[in-house]
This record gives C-alpha cells, sequence and structure tokens, in this order.
C-alpha cells in the first residue's frame, strides 16, 4: 500500500505498520536506508502515515523494525516512552498539521528505564537529576501493578503503555479526533527476541 492510501484512515495506517514489522520478521524488509531513498523524498512535503513514541533503547530502532523508509513515519524517543510537553506538542503538530491518523505507542520488553523505576520503589531511593524526572512518571504504573509482585517489571512495562495511551487520547488537541474516530492511539509491545510487535489490547 502506497503510504497515501495508508495516510487515509487509523485503520490503514496500521495495517501498513504491522505489514512492515511482519516484513522485518520474516527478513524480508524493502526499505534500504541509502542516499537514494532520502533524495526521494527531498523535495516537496512530507507526508507520514504514523507517529511512533517508542523508548530510547538501542535494540529498538523503530524504523528499522517496522521497515519504514525516509518520509513515512514520525518517530519520537524517551527513556520508556515518557510524554513531557515537548513530546505531546510534536505528536499534536504531527497530528494537527501533518494530517497523520496514527500515533502507536510502543514499549518493549526488558525496559531498563521501567526496571529503574521499580528498583527506585523497592529501594526507596529515586535517582538525581532529571532522570528523576522520567523514574516519577513511570512509578505510578509500577505502583498499579504493585511494587513487590514479582512479575512487577514485565507487568509494570505493560501498564506503563496503557498509561501512555490513555494520556495521549486525552489530549487537549487529540481527544476531539481521538472521540470523532479519525485519529487512533494504539499500545504495542516490541518482543527483542523475535522482533515481533504485537498490539495491547484494549481493556
Ligand atoms: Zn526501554
Amino acid at each position: 500500500m502506497p503510504p497515501t492510501a495508508a495516510a487515509r484512515t487509523p485503520r490503514a495506517a496500521l495495517a501498513e505498520l504491522l505489514a512492515g514489522n511482519r516484513r522485518f520478521v520474516s527478513g524480508q524488509p524493502v526499505h534500504g536506508h541509502d542516499v537514494t531513498a532520502a533524495a526521494a523524498v527531498a523535495s516537496g512535503d512530507q507526508q507520514p502515515y504514523a507517529v511512533l513514541l517508542g523508548c530510547i533503547d538501542s535494540r529498538v530502532p523503530l524504523e528499522a523494525i517496522f521497515d519504514q523508509t525516509f518520509g513515512s513515519i514520525c518517530v519520537i524517543r524517551t527513556g520508556a516512552h515518557v510524554l513531557d510537553r515537548a513530546v505531546c506538542g510534536s505528536i499534536e503538530y504531527v497530528v494537527g498539521q501533518l494530517g497523520v491518523r496514527l500515533v502507536m505507542v510502543l514499549g518493549h520488553e526488558r525496559c531498563g528505564a521501567v526496571g529503574s523505576a521499580v528498583d527506585a520503589l523497592r529501594s526507596g531511593r529515586r535517582p538525581g537529576g532529571s532522570l528523576r524526572y522520567v523514574v516519577d512518571r513511570i512509578a505510578p504504573a509500577v505502583h498499579e501493578v504493585g511494587v513487590d509482585d514479582p512479575d512487577a517489571h514485565p507487568l509494570a512495562i505493560r501498564r506503563h503503555v496503557r498509561r501512555t495511551v490513555a494520556t495521549l487520547r486525552a489530549d487537549d488537541l487529540l481527544a476531539g479526533p481521538v472521540t470523532a474516530g479519525e485519529v487512533a492511539v494504539v499500545g504495542a509491545l516490541y518482543d527483542l527476541a523475535t522482533g515481533e510487535v504485537a498490539l495491547l489490547p484494549e481493556e
């Protein structure tokens, strides 16, 4: 499906994105990251069909795992996809100004940032600096699943994705289009071992 068709509805955008992940997993990516691909979209306006918010983890390069090329998706990455105003404003820009209809929040197994939040809450020792801000944004997910739960880390990874999705769905500029069905915000999880992306079911 050409990106312009994928851009028309949230469902089409999601199908295109997941098709890209299947190409990646099957070892048959179609997009190379060379200067020819960059040059092909250098002129004119960009028309991405999705915006992805993921973790900074070096093992989760979003363009690669969805077999995307220059101009197809916008990518934002923070530790454990933590939101702040700059992130929200960037997503608002992509949706409002570029007409993108799909927002995906992608967590991943063994996320170190979520692990840091679990450790901080269990030990009672919060990190200093701006890392504290990141850990404090993840902490509610850890509390929700139970700090002392032996599976707190994997459970909090999923819970934190869901909380991030919920926050974005309620965002000032996104809530209207989301309610109208014009824009979708979905949560998903990346499996480091298999390369597969699985959508988190709606609760
Ligand atoms: Zn991570």
